[in-house]
């Protein structure tokens, strides 16, 4: 199949694609290059435009909403200078081509490939681009044992990257990035109902409160405004990842299952009132969106996992040309 490691002649262009109507930021920094160049080595090029435009420039879906709370705080409060600073920092990046934050995040890939992939080649090739991406600064050398504390300084580890595949009947490979950072990860959290102490019991409006109260909890801490995704049911591990996954939906998605669509605005309508604000400054925008799912559970056990992502949403995914492995297609 096409979409491997055949040796094919190829050349290295990242972007040939005029924007059509107002560019956009990933675009307008794009990098060139023009030289010829090996399969393996094209899908390394390949994943580390991707780490790069991931670690610098917010996706358009985040870009709006964060932009739409901007025009909501009122002017010169503490909150309305949170979002401008926000603003400042995003344009920066961009323009500078330089990370959005200093905590370039835990990096954790999600692959969607056809039958018959070669995932382990696949794997170490990420490996490579995450080392590169370090070097050149996209990533800061964030990575360290959790026995020993050794940091590596090329963000390669037991565990780390975070590499998820998944088989599809699709010909092409889709690759997809989220860059998590540690503070927004810290207020990310799990509950298990009934609790008691919230008054939540096992069902979606024990759902809707756990869900609040971890969004009281981090008052503005994890660089809010924040983005949760959030998953009802699985077990503790499972409960989590799914959790993390509906960060891979677009802001302004809907949730094709009508109580939880309803639930996920009613969450954000709250959240949005509980006057925490950008960076817990105050104000109107505390939460840009809730994004939930559900997973099977037992009787005896009924999680609700919470993965809460700050401002800087680093999400970015792509479409590998089956046959050149350059960028065909940006997925946000
Ligand atoms: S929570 Fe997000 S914005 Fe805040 S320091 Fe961590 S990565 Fe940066």
């Amino acid at each position: 199949m096409d979409y491997t490691f055949k040796e094919t002649s190829m050349t290295k262009k990242v972007a040939t694609k005029k924007p059509k109507g107002k560019s956009t930021p990933k675009k307008v920094v794009k990098k060139i290059a023009t030289k010829k160049t090996d399969p393996k080595t094209q899908i390394i090029d390949s994943l580390l435009e991707l780490i790069r435009v991931t670690s610098t420039v917010v996706p358009d879906d985040v870009a709006k909403t964060l932009m739409k709370a901007r025009a909501q705080e009122e002017k010169n409060t503490t909150a309305s200078y949170a979002m401008d600073i926000i603003n400042d920092n995003m344009e920066l990046a961009k323009f500078k081509s330089q990370p959005l934050c200093q905590d370039t995040g835990t990096v954790i890939f999600f692959i969607y490939h056809p039958p018959g992939f070669f995932q382990n080649a696949f794997k170490e090739l990420i490996k490579k681009a995450v080392v590169k991406a370090t070097q050149k600064g996209y990533l800061r050398q964030n990575s360290v044992n959790s026995l020993t504390g050794e940091n590596a300084g090329t963000n390669l580890g037991e565990g780390h990257p975070s590499i998820h595949f998944y088989e599809t009947n699709k010909k092409e490979v889709e690759v997809k990035l989220v860059l998590k950072g540690g503070g927004c990860e810290n207020v990310s959290a799990q509950y298990s109902l009934p609790d008691t102490a919230l008054g939540a019991g096992r069902d979606l409006e024990g759902v809707r409160k756990v869900v609040i109260d971890s969004v009281y909890k981090a008052q503005g801490k994890g660089c809010g405004p924040g983005a949760l995704g959030v998953c009802i049911g699985g077990d503790r591990a499972d409960s989590s990842y799914n959790a993390k996954k509906q960060l891979l939906r677009k802001l302004d998605d809907k949730n094709p299952i009508p109580e939880l669509a309803k639930l996920e605005n009613e969450i954000v309508e709250t959240c949005n009132k509980l006057g925490i604000g950008p960076m817990g400054f105050g104000g109107k925008t505390t939460l840009l969106s809730c994004k939930m799912t559900h997973a099977n559970r037992v009787p005896a056990s009924f999680f609700v996992s919470i993965s809460y992502m700050c401002w800087a949403f680093r999400r970015q995914g792509l479409v590998l040309d089956a046959k050149k492995n350059t960028i065909k297609k940006w997925l946000y």
